[in-house]
């Protein structure tokens, strides 16, 4: 019996490697110190994970962006335009990835998306009609070479043909399957590239594998692995599969010539039932997926054994690998950096902690009295521990709710009437999505608060000051429905976080979201509630300097438990529910104290729609919607509830979208060519909505003519009812600068009055 990682982070435990790629991005280092000084830190990490014992090392997991892009990279899928560029091959590459703008030209960079159910997001190679797809670049054997020398010897990881073929895009009227010998032979000179070099073992991912799969997609991808795999000799390929399991193809897969199969058993559901029932072939290895490596949690050893000793009925004991569930990219380095309390820590497993858990299961899986073992006592009792979470008085709340709790009334068109009644607002009202710039001087009260430079009296009266102007600025720009600009938040949960009860928050936990950036979920450690008011004050102070209604900023449960670490030992719904009861309270105060508008921002709620379509409603809006109702459903009839999302990749949930019952819903749409908006004409959309007329990622100004334009598009063939249609930005103005987001306002409300007068 062995043990195994599928991939470790590369972001460095204090973000090493984003400082260093940004001092390159700035040109304060060179290409060569980048590559240097990135060696090094993968030289450390491969004798870390090589010091805990674990069997199979990963190797060219690490990148300096991202894995797909090196393995478009590699293959010599680059587009013709960055080649143009002349450029040396680190620019050429970071071109792709981010854009490049410089002496030698002008690209802008590949489309990014977010990487299945994770918060990790991956740059989109695109095969065009010049594309050679063939082995070009060395960095997965130049990885192996370093490790080796070493004296380590890894099992090299790299992305398969039927992942990269189905995550890229085509131009130039190619497709996917128009490139599958072309692939075949391209991976074949890895596979002998390896051969060559003595490597074992290489780890093909294809997490592709656990997503819906057409008749075309299994065909597609059993052509692909049937010749890729007719010759093979010497090296062993492991398949490696992660965030689900294979239930499309599971027979097929199992029956082709791997030598072992990887399948996730967190978050595959029917990985063992799939085992269970069609058998797992006889001398083939099992890497078998226990370590959750997505989540925080120490793992409970008394349910991974049981799980073990069922998969050991079909898969000989020494044919297993205890493995991580996906690659511990996508949980933080180490607690040991954490100033928690041992108690808080004992309960935690970033990526160090999990090497330990591998050694540590593989050990008592191989022990007959493991019951009796200290650390099988040890963690048992933790787990234990775990029940001291509850807060029997959210649990009582939680449980007496009924279905009346979810439902708002009067209903959504009474309400419409009442409110346009007591707002007064005129045709294509405009907002903006919250936040207003946060200037260096923004920053700069918050930092001194922290550090107890100032005093909160002092803090606060800084953030009214700016919150004055940002009225006053609204007013003369000429907006109808006004914000307090969000001056007081670093950032969207973690400002509502710190003001709930069962949070925790980590100091140095980041995790890589893309490329340089990297992001800290907060920890969701026990039962929630509010603890007091959030928000109350300064929405009450913004509104009293205006005669204009200020909306009450919020962020909505779903939000605020997909950009955290769940716990495990309650559901998504309890989590989510507990949630919306500490919102709702928020709104009952905001409403209370004379707010008229509250948004109530479900930015992330898209994100964690499960990757099987037939789990969408089951495992996730069955409830989440419900969560955001219940967050709403106590207020007056004349208050208007707003919501906001970031994406607006939802054409295939717009139903349930409108079920969230919201009054206004805004959501970015300046780049996505209004097909969303043509969903909503179809499903017949009744939320009242604000499709955002201007990219607020970029710091460039739209003018007058073309957010007229926008408004028209929208208005054109009634596909948002003039009566329904709102004027805003695609997202909150945080990130941008003051210079571009005045004369972007001014427009904005421009274009909506000219468009309003010639309406009326
Ligand atoms: N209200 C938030 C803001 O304006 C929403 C941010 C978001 O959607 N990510 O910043
Ligand atoms: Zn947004």
């Amino acid at each position: 019996m062995k043990n195994s990682i599928i991939g470790y982070p590369r972001i460095g435990g204090l973000r090493e490697l984003k400082f260093l790629t940004e001092s390159y991005f700035k040109k304060s280092i060179s290409g060569s110190e980048l590559e240097h000084k990135a060696g090094e830190l993968r030289a450390e990490q491969w004798r870390y994970i090589a010091g805990k014992g674990i069997d199979y090392i990963p190797s060219n997991d690490f990148s300096f962006y991202d894995n797909l892009l090196d393995t478009a990279y590699l293959l010599g899928v680059i587009p013709e335009r960055y080649k143009a560029l002349g450029a040396d091959s680190l620019t050429t590459y970071f071109a792709m990835a981010r854009g490049y703008q410089g002496d030698k030209g002008d690209v802008k960079a590949l489309p990014m998306k977010k990487w299945f159910n994770t918060n990790y997001h991956y740059i989109v190679p695109e095969f065009d009609e010049k594309t050679q797809f063939s082995l070009i670049g060395s960095k997965p054997f130049d990885d192996y070479n370093q490790a080796k020398a070493l004296g380590i010897k890894t099992k090299p990881v790299i992305i398969g043909p039927f992942t990269l073929l189905k995550l890229s895009d085509y131009s130039g009227g190619r497709k996917a399957s128009d490139f599958v010998t072309s692939a075949v032979k391209a991976y074949k000179n890895i596979i002998s590239g390896f051969t060559v070099l003595g490597a074992e073992w290489i780890q093909l991912d294809e997490p592709c594998l656990v997503t819906d799969l057409t008749a075309d997609d299994k065909a597609l991808f059993t052509e692909l692995y049937r010749q890729l795999l007719n010759e093979k000799k010497g090296i062993k390929i492991l398949l490696q599969t992660y965030f689900g399991d294979i239930r499309d193809i599971y027979t097929d897969v199992v029956s082709l010539n791997f030598d072992a199969f990887g399948f996730d058993f967190i978050e595959g559901k029917k990985s063992l039932s799939l085992i269970e029932q069609y058998g797992f072939p006889k001398g083939k290895k099992l890497f078998a997926g226990v370590v959750n490596g997505k989540n925080i949690w120490r793992n409970n050893y008394e349910e991974t054994l049981s799980l073990l000793k069922k998969i050991s009925e079909y898969v000989d004991r020494e044919d297993i690998v205890i493995n991580t569930s996906c690659s511990l990219l996508h949980v933080p380095y180490t607690i040991e950096n954490e100033s928690l309390s041992a108690s808080q820590k004992s309960q935690l497993s970033f990526a160090q902690e999990k090497l330990d858990e591998l050694g540590e299961i593989k050990a008592l899986f191989l022990d007959k009295n493991a019951k009796n073992s200290q650390i099988y006592i040890k963690n048992t009792e933790l787990v234990k521990q775990r029940a001291a979470f509850a807060d029997k008085a959210v649990q009582q709340k939680i449980s007496s709710l009924n279905d009346s709790d979810f439902i708002r009334l009067p209903v959504f068109t009474a309400r419409e009437e009442i409110q346009r009644k007591a707002l007064g607002l005129p045709l294509l009202p405009t907002t903006t999505i919250g936040s207003f710039p946060q200037t260096a001087e923004v920053k700069a009260n918050r930092a001194k608060l922290k550090k107890g430079e100032i005093t909160t009296e002092v803090y606060k009266a800084n953030v009214k000051a700016k919150i004055a102007s940002c009225i006053k600025l609204q007013e003369e720009i000429g907006l109808d429905v006004l914000v307090h600009g969000e001056f007081e938040r670093n950032d969207m949960v973690e400002f509502f976080g710190e003001n709930l009860d069962g949070f925790l928050f980590t100091a140095k936990a980041w995790v890589q979201s893309y490329g340089t950036r990297c992001v800290k979920p907060p920890i969701i450690w026990s039962d929630i509630k509010r603890k007091n008011p959030i928000t109350v004050e300064y929405s009450v102070f913004a509104q009293s300097l205006t005669d204009k209604p200020v909306k009450g900023m919020l962020t909505g449960p779903v939000t605020i438990l997909n950009w955290s670490f769940p716990r495990e030992d309650i559901t998504g719904r309890e989590m989510a529910m507990q949630i919306a009861l500490a919102i709702k309270d928020e709104v009952q105060d905001l409403e209370a104290a004379g707010i008229r508008v509250i948004q109530v921002d479900e930015a992330a709620l898209k994100e964690k729609l499960p990757i099987r379509r037939e789990d969408w409603h089951t495992e996730y809006l069955d409830w989440a919607i419900p969560a955001f109702r219940l967050v709403h459903s106590g207020v007056k009839a004349e208050t208007q509830i707003h919501t906001h999302m970031c994406y607006s990749e939802f054409y295939e949930i717009v139903r349930d979208i409108d079920n969230m019952d919201a009054d206004v819903i805004s959501f970015e749409a300046s780049r996505s060519k209004l097909l969303i908006v043509d969903a909503l004409l179809r499903e017949n959309f009744r939320t009242q909505t604000g499709p955002g007329v201007y990219d607020i990622h970029s710091p460039r100004i739209p003018s007058e003519g073309e957010i007229i334009g926008a408004i028209n598009r929208m208005l054109d063939g009634n596909r948002i009812k003039k009566e329904k249609l709102w004027v805003n930005p695609d997202c909150g103005l945080k990130t941008r600068g003051e210079a571009e987001t005045v004369p972007s306002l001014i427009n904005l409300v421009n274009a909506a009055k000219k468009v309003r007068n010639e309406l009326n």
